[in-house]
Parts: structure tokens; sequence; C-alpha cells
């Protein structure tokens, strides 16, 4: 008896493979299209014999509808069908979350937010995701948009989204939002991996830059706090990865600006799965699917 989760991001899939206690994971490059997507997971069940797959994706997903209805960093999906179309295409059953709901998910029951009464997981990545489960229960929402955290407004008059909007956390607290960070402050169009080796290099500019990206994470971990009172907040993806120096500077940011009794109990670490928390906790949805 196995099950599959899989994470879709815009250039990997990632996937956790579970039979019995024995747990393969791996990473895949994918184009930047719906068909080599599927063929990718066409291949995973070929080889993994799953009974049932979890999905984690970027981006608003219709619980209703089987449909995602928006992902500004994965554009070419918007209003797809998934449900119907990856179960037709793989002939098993398929539940799908949203990517940063899947990482809280797996953080919970497999990495630094086990026994958390209220989690929050942040995923810091190309887009900005937010995931809660509160007391072993998932927080989909009524849909299955909850926490777009990253789609938040921190300034009304900001820079703009890959969403559309203006001012939304996203737009300072993502890899592109670092990007922009530094070039606002050097002139220079560098990626964000790039910013991330200077900064460990301790070059000053990228190393700003990141402290500027640390301000506005505690902005939104403070909104965060104040809504919701967790006892443990996880930050994933690739930026704490590279450069975990950033969660001290966000937590003593977020010290001086939040309410003293929010922060008391409040417990922040970096995500145990690193880049896999979506793929485990799209796994562990599946398995729970399976005993159902
Ligand atoms: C999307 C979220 C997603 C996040 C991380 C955001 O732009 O709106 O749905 O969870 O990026 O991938
Ligand atoms: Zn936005």
């Amino acid at each position: 008896m196995s099950v599959l989760g899989v994470d879709i991001g815009g250039t990997f899939i990632k996937f956790v493979a579970k039979s019995g206690n024995d747990i393969k994971k791996g990473k895949i490059p994918t184009e930047k299209s719906f068909v080599s997507i599927t063929e990718e997971i066409k291949k995973l069940i070929k080889n993994f014999h799953p009974e049932v797959l979890g999905i984690g994706i970027a981006g608003l997903y219709d619980k209703k509808t089987g449909k995602l209805t928006a992902s500004p960093n994965i554009r070419f999906l918007e209003g797809v069908e998934l449900k119907e179309i990856f179960e037709t295409e793989f002939g098993i059953p398929v539940v799908i979350e949203n990517d940063a709901s899947a990482a809280a998910y797996g953080e919970y029951v497999y990495g630094a937010g086990k026994n958390s009464q209220i989690l929050i997981c942040l995923t810091l990545g190309t887009g900005l995701g937010g995931g809660t489960v509160i007391n072993g229960e998932l927080l989909s929402g009524v849909s299955g948009s909850a926490m777009e955290i990253g789609h938040t407004t921190i300034d009304i008059e900001g820079w703009r989204c890959h969403c559309g909007r203006k001012g939304c956390l996203e737009a300072y607290v993502s890899s592109y939002g670092l990007e922009r960070l530094y070039f606002f402050l050097t002139d220079q169009k560098l990626s964000s991996s790039e910013i991330i080796t200077l900064a460990n290099e301790g070059k000053l500019e990228a190393m700003k830059a990141i402290e500027d990206f640390s301000h506005y994470l505690s902005i939104g971990l403070m909104n965060i706090l104040h809504i919701f009172n967790p006892d443990k907040i996880v930050i994933g993806g690739g930026i704490p990865e590279y450069y975990p120096a950033v969660i001290d500077l966000t937590v003593s940011n977020l010290k001086k600006i939040a309410f003293e009794l929010p922060f008391r109990d409040l417990n922040i670490s970096r995500a145990k799965l690193g880049e896999y928390s979506g793929a485990y906790g799209a796994m562990a949805l599946a398995d729970k699917k399976r005993k159902e």
C-alpha cells in the first residue's frame, strides 16, 4: 500500500512516496506546461503505484469545482480543472490542496510543528504562501483559499504584486521581492539566489536587502500574531533554507513591534522538512484520505 504526495511548483515537482515505513523523496525539473507536469506525475505513479495521490499547488484552488481559480506565479494553470483531469489521467483518487497549506500539514505531521495547538506555516519562495493547522485540523477555508497571506496589503500605494494588486506582502517578501529590495538599494538586477550568496559572503548591500526583507516579514508576522495568537510559526522555503539568519532577524524585529502577550507564548522556527514540507503534507493528506 503506498501513497504519493507531489508539490507542483513553477520549475520543479517535488515528491514524497510512502510505502509502509519506507519514505522516498526527490525533485524533478519541469517545463512550464500542464502537459509536461502531467507526464512527470504519470512517471511517478508508474514507479510507486500509489493508491491515492496528494497534490500541493500554488494558488487558490476551489474545492467545490476542482479548478485552480488564480495562481499569480503559475499563470498557465489558472482556470484548469485539475481534479477532473488528474483523476481521469491517473485513474486514482486525487486530493488537492494549496501548496503552503500542504506544507503546514506536512510540518504538523512530520516536521517542526508536531503537537502544536495553533500552527502557522509560511513558505518563502517564488511567492509567499501560508497555511494554518488548528488542533491537528488543516484550516483550508470554506472554498479552499484560507491564509493567502502573500496577498494581504501592507502598503496601499506600495509595489505591484504578481497578482496585480499594489503593496501585497508578497511584493516584498518573496524571491522577486528580495530582488526588488536589492535593486532599490543598488540599481543592480540580481537573482534572489545570487543575493543570498552575496549576503552569505558578508556583502553589506545584500545583507541590508535581506534585513529590509525581514522587516516586511516581521510586519506580516505581527498581523498573523495579532489575529491568531499561535503557539508555533514555522518558516519554510528557499530563503530561510539558504540564509537561516533571516529567522533571528525577523524574530527580533517582531519582538519590537508586536503585542507582548501573543509574543510571549510563541515559538518560531525554520521548517524541519526544508523544501519538502509541501510534498510531505500532500502525501500525509493522501494517506489520510486512503484511511477514510
Ligand atoms: C499564491 C499562494 C501560494 C504562494 C506560495 C502565492 O502567490 O497566491 O496560493 O501558496 O504563492 O506558492
Ligand atoms: Zn498580491
